[in-house]
């Protein structure tokens, strides 16, 4: 017998698998921080955590924990309890029947499952399941063309095993799983181009690109070689200073939009200032802060994109650190800013931080 249980109770978080232990010490942190207690319900490399409410109150939970505002999450939902044990004969009737008693209409209906070898397994019957749902909930009226982009997800996480979940357009990410599908180019000198691309889709909205990511605008380029970051700002028709003791991919050169700097990028100064800074070098999280911090309070770049590398254990209590470093030092300098950092589907045992300055630049 599946136990079927039609009202949301907690919420489903996707994350990079062996990251687990730094969503939950942050979601605990950040709960806690709003007043609410919440226990997780996770296993080691799973790729995803639960979260549940200890007293019920899933709206509140939900309230203290945006998407937008967590780093180590890649997508947040809130869910029904899971239906296990189901039988391979009728996988279908328990999810029709959890659905319908939810009573929940959608326009959209998701398979996914964890970013895992064994998770990734499921997709094909994730999809050999989806024209006889889709069809029988939209029978149901369930399934209805505008329900105000409401989407029901359904998270396999065997093949026995779904969770059943829903999102709303806004506090959600729109990529399925939460890993943005970009493709390299294959004039790219390295493929952690792609990182750079993904944090701008994540951090940028795309109606603002053509102003914030401009022609003709100067660009940073800490730790540059051999060019990827780089060749993405020159491909939005930047001028860049690179600054890498290595080479520069010959082909990016020869655009003549980069001055190469062989130089050390923890002491190299800018002739002028800049729009962008842009860092990917791998060293100790708390010295890149520093250095960014040197910069965004010097004013000498409007926004900055930089990854701290966390080969350590306390990966979250270290991003942390780091986070209230730079904004103590901004806040002391009276610089107004956003920031927001996310381990991104690209980023392996780092996370990327983005942080602007916002308003009239202040007098020096
Ligand atoms: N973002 C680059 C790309 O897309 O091709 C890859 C950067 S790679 C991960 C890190 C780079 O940082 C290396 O090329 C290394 O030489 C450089 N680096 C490390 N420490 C540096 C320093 N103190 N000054 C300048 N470059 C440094």
């Amino acid at each position: 017998m599946v136990a079927i249980e039609a009202t949301a109770s907690e919420l489903l978080f996707y994350c990079r698998p062996g990251f687990e232990p730094d969503l939950i010490a942050e979601l605990t942190e950040r709960a806690a921080e709003a007043g609410i207690a919440a226990y997780p319900r996770a296993k080691p490399d799973t790729g995803f955590v639960r979260f549940v409410p200890a007293d019920g109150d899933l709206v509140g939970l939900a309230a203290a924990l945006p998407l937008d505002e967590l780093i180590f999450a890649r997508q947040r939902l809130v869910a029904l309890h899971p239906l296990e044990r189901l039988s391979r004969e009728d996988r279908v009737t328990p999810i029709l029947d959890q659905l319908q008693l939810t009573g929940i209409c959608f326009d959209s209906l998701w398979h996914e499952c964890p970013d895992t070898n064994d998770g990734q397994s499921l997709v094909r019957l994730a999809r050999a399941l989806d024209r006889p749902l889709q069809a029988v909930l939209r029978k149901r009226g369930l399934l209805v063309p505008d329900a105000a982009g409401l989407r029901a997800h359904l998270f396999w996480s065997a093949g026995d095993r779904v969770q059943i979940a829903f999102s709303r357009p806004g506090e959600r990410s729109d990529w399925p799983e939460g890993k943005p599908r970009l493709r390299a180019a294959s004039d790219a000198p390295s493929r952690s181009a792609l990182k750079l691309e993904e944090a701008w889709h994540t951090f940028i909205p795309a109606e603002q690109w053509p102003e914030r990511l401009a022609e003709g605008m100067q660009a940073v380029d800490l730790g540059a070689a051999p060019g990827g970051w780089t060749w993405q700002l020159v491909r939005r028709g930047m001028h860049v200073h690179a600054v890498d003791n290595g080479p520069m991919d010959e082909r990016l050169m020869a655009t003549t939009q980069v001055e190469h700097h062989r130089e050390d990028a923890f002491v190299w100064e800018p002739p002028n200032p800049v729009i962008w800074l842009v860092c990917d070098i791998v060293d100790k999280p708390a010295r890149v802060a520093a250095r960014m911090g040197d910069w965004l309070e010097r004013q000498w770049c409007r926004e900055a994109i930089f990854n701290l590398k966390l080969p350590m254990k306390k990966r979250w209590q270290t991003v942390r650190d780091c986070l209230e470093h730079l904004d103590e030092r901004l806040s002391d300098a009276g610089l107004a800013n956003e920031v927001r950092a996310r381990q991104l589907y690209h980023d392996r045992e780092e996370v990327t931080v983005h942080i602007r300055l916002v308003g009239e630049p202040l007098a020096r």
